[in-house]
């Protein structure tokens, strides 16, 4: 590419509204443009760095087997309510009507229309295990979208997602990816680590999270001095240190399934039902060995047909429960919503019917060191900062019993699931098996974030003249830049000679024949973090040399003239 043929959109100043490196370089590197809240406009050179992330994640994918297919960005709603996400998913889903009234949403995920799909096109167990992804666009109308493309509103996702008569195969599907994508993040030249995650809203049995480490990342992770185990630290406050305790449980009346259920039944079934059919909720808890019992919080918000909420054997609990607001939930349970709270509350239940987004559920039992395990999902706040969270602290011990835990800053990458049945079962998704009988499918899904990566990329890899990119995905491999080229043909003359053999040779090469002053020209190749720089001049022309400069070199050196292209393979 020719330099003075191309959009070079660098800024000198950072931008006000960037708050990390990666949002700053990006735009004064010229590589995107706002367009509004969480929606970017990816400009020429940002969309090169964009291609090579695709592509590695691609060509990998590929290579696990994996079949490219490219579902529709907006979907009906029906298929939502089949799975009843229509109901349950909350604000982050972007909803709209066609000219005939009819509802549909701007995909934030694709696990219904690949349901659909697969339903319909596979028949046998002969046909499976399948797995089908996509690079593709998402909305999500995120709460609080920020940094740029790290936290956009619409952005580049590779899903896939695996159909399993079993879950043996399911299980050898997952290693696979898990697997895939070491290869995907080693490729792009990321320090990463998989963690043990929730499974959230998505649903399902195990799940991993690709975390990049940077101190800008809104996750925390975990990590033992002593061994593999790293978990996010949402997952890791709901391990009980002393091994499993019995949790509390949960009666539901005029529900169709009565009995008892444990906290993070009902977690499940309110994320499906509450909308619906429960009218009345009993909250009971048991006391444990130590006479203690109870909830901090139960926090249910979105359309639900309650009218009541019982209490039993909750001590300090006043009936009837009261509405809360969220300031009045953090002043309650001392900490963000969506984080954990601390012991001893006598705050055992609180109802938000007013806000009319996502169904939300906080809670924790009042006793030291233990809390309820599964029943703390949230997609729609911020994640709980390091500072708010007590339940683990750097120096606690492993939960595998070797070492102690650190606590770093991971920015989310990548993340596997196990999904199960959840939306098989709900969708009727079915194959004949060898005796001929229909079996629900096992399902996984596996999603990246592409965008995200280049924005993750940038804040690991960079110093304070700009971008260090990892030779894999820079925009340009190589820049040559002529000195004066509009005033000496023979170094215009060089340039491009030595532009079309390293182009031919399969560099990326970016040839700076702009009439710009030397300074302009070097401090703009920095900031765009290409690899390797060369120098035309006439000095370095009468001397048969060339001036070469590695991105992270302190000096720069001087190599002959005819040896550039030996030299940077
Ligand atoms: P986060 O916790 O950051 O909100 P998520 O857990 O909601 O992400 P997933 O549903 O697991 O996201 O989606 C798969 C991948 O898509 C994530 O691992 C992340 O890399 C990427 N991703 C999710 N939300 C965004 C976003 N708003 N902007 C850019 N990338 C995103
Ligand atoms: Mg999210
Ligand atoms: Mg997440
Ligand atoms: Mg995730």
């Amino acid at each position: 590419m020719q330099a003075s043929r191309y959009l070079i959109a660098t800024q000198k100043e950072t931008p006000a509204d960037a708050e990390i490196i990666s949002h700053q370089m990006m735009l004064r590197a010229g590589m995107i443009r706002k367009l509004a809240a969480g929606l970017y406009t990816w400009l020429p050179l940002g969309l090169r760095v964009l291609r090579k992330v695709e592509r590695i994640v691609r060509e990998e994918m590929d290579k696990s087997g994996a079949q490219e297919v490219l579902m529709p960005a907006v979907q009906p709603s029906e298929l939502w309510q089949e799975s009843g996400r229509w109901v349950q998913y909350g604000g982050e889903l972007l909803r709209m009507q066609d000219r005939h009234g009819r509802d549909f949403c701007f995909g934030p995920t694709h696990e219904e229309v690949i349901t659909d799909l697969v339903r319909n096109e596979l028949k046998s167990y002969k046909e499976l295990p399948a797995n089908f992804y996509q690079i593709q666009t998402k909305f999500r109308d995120e709460r609080r979208p920020r940094f740029g493309v790290m936290r956009a509103r619409e952005f580049i996702m590779k899903d896939a997602y695996s159909f399993h008569l079993n879950k043996e195969s399911l299980n050898d599907t997952y290693q696979v990816m898990h697997r895939t994508y070491c290869a995907i993040f080693d490729r792009l030249g990321m320090d990463y680590r998989p963690v043990e995650a929730d499974s959230g809203a998505i649903g399902g049995s195990a799940s991993h999270e690709f975390h990049v480490l940077a101190s800008s990342g809104e996750d925390a992770i975990v990590f033992s001095t002593d061994s593999d185990y790293a978990a996010n630290i949402e997952k890791a406050v709901a391990l009980p240190p002393q091994g499993p305790r019995p949790a509390p449980t949960v009666d539901m009346k005029e529900t169709n399934t009565p009995g008892q259920r444990t906290i993070s039944d009902i977690a499940n079934f309110l994320s499906i039902e509450a909308s619906t059919t429960v009218k009345t909720l009993l909250v009971k808890a048991e006391e444990d060995e130590n006479g203690n019992s109870g909830l901090v919080a139960l926090v249910l918000r979105g359309d639900h047909n309650l009218n009541e909420i019982k209490a039993e054997n909750l001590p300090g609990i006043a009936e009837p429960l009261t509405m809360a607001t969220d300031e009045e939930i953090e002043q309650a349970v001392g900490c963000k919503a969506g984080s954990i709270g601390p012991v001893n509350l006598p705050v055992p239940v609180i109802v938000d019917r007013s806000a009319a987004h996502l169904a939300d559920f906080v809670c924790g039992a009042n006793k030291d060191d233990f809390h309820l395990t599964g029943v703390n999902w949230e997609r729609d706040l911020p994640l709980p900062r390091v500072e708010d969270l007590r339940d683990v602290v750097e120096g606690d011990a492993s939960p595998d019993g070797k070492g102690t835990l650190e606590i770093r800053r991971g920015i989310e990458v990548g993340h596997i699931f196990k999904l199960g049945n959840k939306y098989s079962s709900a969708m009727n998704a079915t194959v004949l098996d060898e005796n001929g009988k229909a079996n629900i499918l096992e399902m996984g899904c596996y999603g990246i974030g592409v965008s995200r990566i280049v924005a993750a990329s940038i804040e690991q890899n960079h110093d304070d003249k700009g971008i260090i990119w990892p030779e894999a995905i820079a925009p340009f491999e190589v820049a040559i830049v002529t000195l004066n080229g509009h005033k000496s043909p023979a170094v215009q003359e060089a340039g491009e000679r030595l532009y079309t053999q390293l182009r031919q040779a399969g560099f990326d090469v970016l040839l700076d024949d702009r009439k710009e002053r030397p300074g302009v020209k070097f401090a703009d190749i920095e900031l765009i973090g290409i690899p390797h720089r060369l120098v035309v001049s006439d000095r370095g022309l009468e001397a048969q040399t060339l001036e070469y400069k590695g991105r992270r070199d302190a000096d720069k050196q001087d190599i002959a003239l005819d040896e550039a292209l030996p030299f940077l393979i």
